[in-house]
């Protein structure tokens, strides 16, 4: 497969760094281009980013100048870290220009012709493109992710839906600071404390795993149809996403048989051999006290989601812990493997 160019928007942030590390010794995707805002514009990268990811920053990037977001980058394929409000001046803009845009913030999610995808859970979604390069109209494309929470926690639910079906649930998240970008939460405010409220959350991941696990055709989006209510807590954890989950599923299945469900998921990544693909995109535990963000969240290079806990739930039926990275495969991960899945489908052109 021919390298492509590719550029991260929004290069200095919490995921902006993790895009940079995941990309750059990537077999398919050769990084040309970091934006910035203003202030840092035509700066060295390495002299201006305050690095916080384990394992340093990598020698090939730190050389490279940063550059303001424009209507026009040198790169076929630009990953967006940008926070919402610049998302909302280029994204589309860029996709206009030809570019093939994979974001990570909200402004477009819900759109009618934007694919939100998890490329395990709802490839059919790509297809959405050709709608979307018909209405807008433009050559390049926008594809969405979830929100970090909305992925892991429908990462679980995909094999549990399609095997069962899904009647109702209800989700209590426990989120890490890193998830809030950086510095994010101020210290004093995290630190010995659980804080009840993340502005929004709550109705962003009921509407994106509806979308995810509904279908798709020539008229829209059709969301899932199941009641869901999800209490969403930021808590003093530096990544990782914890979110515990009751479900009553049709059928009534036995703990194994769900347990067989969430094991034996697989996708279009896992057939196609993608390089960021997990080889078990869900993983689950038996021990009585997994997962745990320190112990689990690098699970298949932070790319799986762990769930443990499957047992019986007197009101429901099932209930489960799920686990994963917020900012691999709840952000950058996740966007790397949309667009391995669409090149490798031939939805990016030559
Ligand atoms: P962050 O740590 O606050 O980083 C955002 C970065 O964007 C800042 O470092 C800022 O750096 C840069 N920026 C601002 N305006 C810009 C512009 N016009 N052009 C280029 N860069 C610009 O936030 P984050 O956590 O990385 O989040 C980035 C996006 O991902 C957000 O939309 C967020 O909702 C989404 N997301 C985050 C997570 C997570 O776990 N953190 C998970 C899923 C999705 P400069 O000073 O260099 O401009």
């Amino acid at each position: 497969m021919r390298r492509r160019t590719v550029a991260v928007l929004g290069a200095t942030g919490t995921v902006g760094q993790r895009f940079i590390s995941l990309l750059a010794d990537h077999p398919w995707f050769e990084l040309t281009t970091l934006t910035t805002s203003d202030a840092k514009a035509g700066k060295r990268y390495g002299d201006v980013v305050g690095w916080h990811l384990p394992g340093g920053l990598p020698d090939s990037v730190a050389d490279m100048r940063l550059e303001l977001t424009k209507a026009y980058v040198d790169a076929e394929i630009c990953f967006s870290a940008l926070p919402n409000e610049a998302a909302d001046e280029w994204e589309t803009t860029l996709a206009k220009a030809g570019h093939h845009v994979f974001t990570n913030a909200g402004p477009h999610r819900m759109d009618e012709d934007v694919p939100l995808m998890i490329a395990e859970v709802n490839p059919g979604h790509m297809r959405a493109l050709e709608r979307q390069r018909r209405v807008r109209p433009w050559t390049g494309s926008l594809v969405a992710n979830g929100n970090c929470t909305a992925i892991h926690l429908t990462l679980a639910l995909a094999p549990l839906h399609r095997d069962f079906g899904i009647e109702r649930l209800l989700v209590t998240t426990m989120q890490a600071l890193s998830g809030a970008g950086y510095p994010g939460v101020p210290s004093l405010d995290a630190l010995d404390n659980v804080v009840p409220y993340i502005g929004g959350e709550e109705e962003k991941v009921v509407a994106e795993t509806q979308k995810f696990l509904g279908g798709s055709d020539d008229a829209g989006f059709k969301p899932a149809e199941f009641a869901m209510s999800v209490h969403c807590n930021r808590v003093s954890v530096r990544d990782g996403h914890t979110e515990t989950v009751s479900i009553g599923l049709r059928g009534s299945p036995s703990v194994d048989e769900v347990k067989r469900s969430l094991r034996e998921f697989q996708g279009r990544p896992q057939e196609l051999r993608l390089p960021s693909a997990p080889e078990h995109p869900i993983v689950v535990r038996d021990e009585p006290n997994r997962p745990q963000p320190v112990l689990d969240r690098d699970t298949e290079r932070g790319m799986a989601s762990v769930v443990g806990r499957v047992r019986e739930d007197p009101i429901l039926g099932h209930k489960f812990v799920v686990l994963g990275h917020n900012t691999i495969r709840g952000a950058a991960g996740a966007s790397i493997l949309n667009a391995e899945l669409l090149l490798a489908e031939g939805c990016l052109g030559g």
